[in-house]
């Protein structure tokens, strides 16, 4: 019964650390050295496809490490039938809502404006706007929107969620769902947060289309996956100013390209896919759960429906 940890090299030590501290007695085997493919019970995954998974002719589950899966779902050799578990882990929950608020605060309060004259030594006086004549909404009301929802709300942002399912987030969150619901949902936002899974569905949804339900001088966040948004669509819909500014985590290929337009795009802020991560402190008892659910055959924490992508 063992333990094969297939993730990235470089945060090994953190997991199976935490792993150890909470049962000293797990056998945790690390790729490429597996020992017997039948001995491999549960495998853990990471940010980059896996190798191979379908040479563990007795694996009971796969646990990811992030939460996003889609990389995984497209990997070859993944095995059919084999549940997956991503990972939901409120130290990764609580750093991606500091960053969400964090930005919408900066942006709401002029931040990058009030930097700028600075440098200029210029006395910009700006009434400060205030929170509840901000319209916020946010794609994707699950585990990651719904917490950033619920503090963007409690600082009196106006916020509405937009999901698959309809959502009882409160009577202060205002909850849109599905397709035919896009632009009601998007018209008249100020800030447009995506926290999207990447799915054939989201694939894209951030284009010329959907920004044209966007009023004028709209704010975008991008911190679910690059491939949700149409890089050409946003450069343009920049420079028409129909998005006064976008703010961007994640990249359609991550380094982003030292030649990418977006570095030097004056209203573009980007950070290098930094918003948040797992941390093993508090997700190893989660995986240490699955594992345990794992051996006796019950279901996982946090199962992937894989025919939603998610
Ligand atoms: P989650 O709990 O699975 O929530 C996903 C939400 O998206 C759900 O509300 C779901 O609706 C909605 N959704 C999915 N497909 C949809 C569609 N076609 N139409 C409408 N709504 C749809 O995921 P999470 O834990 O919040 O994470 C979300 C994503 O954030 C991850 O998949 C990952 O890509 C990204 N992420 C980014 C970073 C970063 O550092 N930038 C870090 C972690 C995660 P239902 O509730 O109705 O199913």
């Amino acid at each position: 019964m063992a333990i094969l940890y297939a993730a990235e090299a470089e945060e090994a030590a953190q997991w199976t650390d935490s792993l150890r501290a909470l049962d000293q007695s797990l056998d945790i085997r690390f790729w490429p050295d597996w020992g017997d493919p039948a001995t491999v019970d549960f495998v853990i995954v990471g940010g980059r496809s896996p190798g191979d998974l379908s040479i563990f002719p007795k694996l009971k589950a796969i646990q990811s490490t992030w939460a996003g899966v889609n990389h995984l779902l497209r990997s070859a050799g993944l095995p059919a039938g084999v549940p997956i578990a991503r990972m939901v882990d409120r130290g990764l929950t609580g750093s991606m809502t500091e960053f969400v608020v964090y930005q919408v605060l900066d942006d709401w309060r002029r931040g990058p404006e009030l930097r700028a004259a600075q440098k200029e030594a210029r006395w910009l006086e700006t009434l400060p706007r205030r929170a509840q004549d901000c319209r916020v909404g946010i794609l994707g009301l699950g585990t990651l929107g719904i917490d950033i929802a619920i503090k963007l709300s409690a600082l009196g942002f106006a916020v509405r969620g937009w999901s698959r399912s309809p959502k009882e987030a409160g009577s202060a969150i205002t909850s849109f769902a599905g397709a035919s619901a896009l632009p009601d949902f998007l018209k008249d936002l100020d800030i447009l947060v995506c926290l999207l899974p990447l799915t054939p569905e989201t694939e894209n949804i951030l284009d010329a289309r959907r920004f044209a339900h966007l009023p004028q001088g709209a704010v975008l966040v991008n911190v679910g996956r690059g491939a949700q948004l149409n890089e050409p669509d946003l450069i343009a819909a920049l420079d028409s100013g129909r998005i006064r500014r976008a703010i961007l985590d994640v990249f359609r290929e991550e380094p982003l390209p030292e030649s990418h337009p977006f570095w030097r795009h004056p209203h573009v802020t980007l950070t290098p896919h930094v918003a948040a991560i797992t941390r093993a402190g508090t997700g190893a008892d989660d995986i240490l759960e699955n594992y345990r659910r794992a051996m006796s055959g019950q279901p996982l924490l946090n199962q992937v429906d894989v025919t939603k992508g998610y």
